[in-house]
């Protein structure tokens, strides 16, 4: 199949990695399940799953570096196996920069495990530049961030990262797992690593677990050497489902997109709410940066409700079409209190630091019919 140039994402989501010519013909690349594959006189190198390259290897690598632009990915068994071979690939043994408001798997891995494997860090405020070069050390080899941050979606100042890290020689890594390849290609603005768990948005049907590294040849091969050893690889069967979750991901990004602004335009007037976090609107902090950076918004909303725990846990018993779990990114809308979750492992005063009050609530909206969750929310709310 060839690509016509400079093709739009949704030709990519369809066409990009597929294997020319065709593999006996077929239009979708079948599952090689088996773990042998003979070596081969001309091309002797093996071939083994755990070592990310079946021909459902390939094909998922083609399409996931095509859709953000970049030259290579390596898909993995998780978010956390990419976050975490790519920590260790690129700044093991050295010292790193993260944003302090982080995904929580990613800050529980810096605080109990990363210094037991010889990665250091340092937590800085992603949104004051003026505060990052206190923080080096002759050893700091990379700044790590997220594109959105969980749950009040801030954006941190991504062309400071960028031109900082150009500055001091660092690479720079962003979680961008919350915009997806579809709303944000961080490597066009010179992000070096973009990182995701492919469980949310990238697959977005809530049935499968993985990750995703892309980058430039050489860095996806320095992590990808590091998965090897590490084991944090997936079968072709994953690769499967998740190219075929792919195929959708504009159109479900397009529909995510454009629900989430009317739900949050719809929230953000409605008497029960205190306040709405969604970059869309305008009156959230970083609305022109994420209107300059950002092509959607994204499929999260978060609510600050009125009379606090009480109402957030109203709000979900009564809500049908939301389903409570603090999963995000697949076609249904789900719901989830932060404080009761996520953040339940913070003290009541840490979360108020990080904005997670105990009337926080969380949407991450789907593709149903927008009319329908409004009626549902405004149903739930009263
Ligand atoms: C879910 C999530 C992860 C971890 O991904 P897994 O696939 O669960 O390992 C990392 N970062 C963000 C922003 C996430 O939402």
């Amino acid at each position: 199949m060839a690509i016509p140039p400079s093709p739009g994402p949704q030709t990519l989501a369809i066409h990009a990695g597929a294997p020319t010519p065709r593999i006996h013909g077929a239009g979708v690349l079948p599952i090689f399940q088996g773990t042998l594959f003979e070596l081969g006189a001309d091309d002797p190198s093996v071939r083994y799953p755990r070592l990310s390259n079946t021909p459902n290897h390939d094909a998922l690598h083609g399409k996931l570096a095509a859709l953000e632009g970049a030259e290579a990915a390596l898909v993995t068994a998780s978010g956390m196996a990419a976050i975490t071979s790519t920590l260790l690939a690129v700044a093991g043994g050295g010292h790193v920069l993260v944003q302090d408001t982080l995904y929580g798997g990613t800050h529980g891995f810096l605080i109990h495990t990363a210094r037991t494997l010889g990665l250091q860090f340092d937590f800085v405020d992603a949104g004051r530049p003026e505060t990052w070069a206190a923080k080096l050390r002759p050893d700091t080899k990379a700044f790590y961030t997220e594109a959105m941050s969980n749950p009040c979606l801030t954006v941190a100042d991504h062309r400071a990262v960028v031109a900082f890290c150009r500055k001091h020689q660092l690479l720079g890594l962003i979680d961008n797992t919350f915009a997806s390849p579809c709303n944000f290609t961080p490597l066009a603005l010179g992000y070096d690593v973009s990182l995701h768990s492919a469980t949310k948005y990238l697959n977005g049907h809530s049935d499968v677990v993985a990750g995703a590294v892309i980058g430039t040849r050489d860095l996806v091969a320095q992590v990808r050497s590091r998965v090897d050893h590490l084991g944090g690889t997936v079968d072709a069967f994953t690769c499967y489902l998740l190219d075929r979750g792919l195929k959708t991901l504009p159109l479900r990004i397009r529909e995510q997109n454009a629900n989430a602004q009317r739900i949050a335009e719809f929230l953000d007037g409605h008497p029960g709410v205190h306040r709405v976090h969604y970059p869309g609107l305008s009156g959230h902090p970083q609305h022109a940066r994420a209107c300059e950076l950002f092509a959607g918004h994204g499929g999260v909303v978060t609510a600050d409700l009125h009379d606090e725990a009480r109402a957030a846990t109203r709000l979900v018993h009564r809500v049908e079409l939301f389903t409570p779990t603090p999963s995000l990114g697949g076609v249904e809308s789900l719901v989830t209190i932060p404080a009761q979750t996520s953040h339940a492992e913070l003290s009541r005063a840490e979360r108020q630091q990080l904005g997670v009050g105990e009337g926080l609530v969380r949407l991450s909206i789907g593709i149903e019919n927008a009319d329908d969750l409004i009626a549902d929310l405004d149903r739930a709310l009263r």
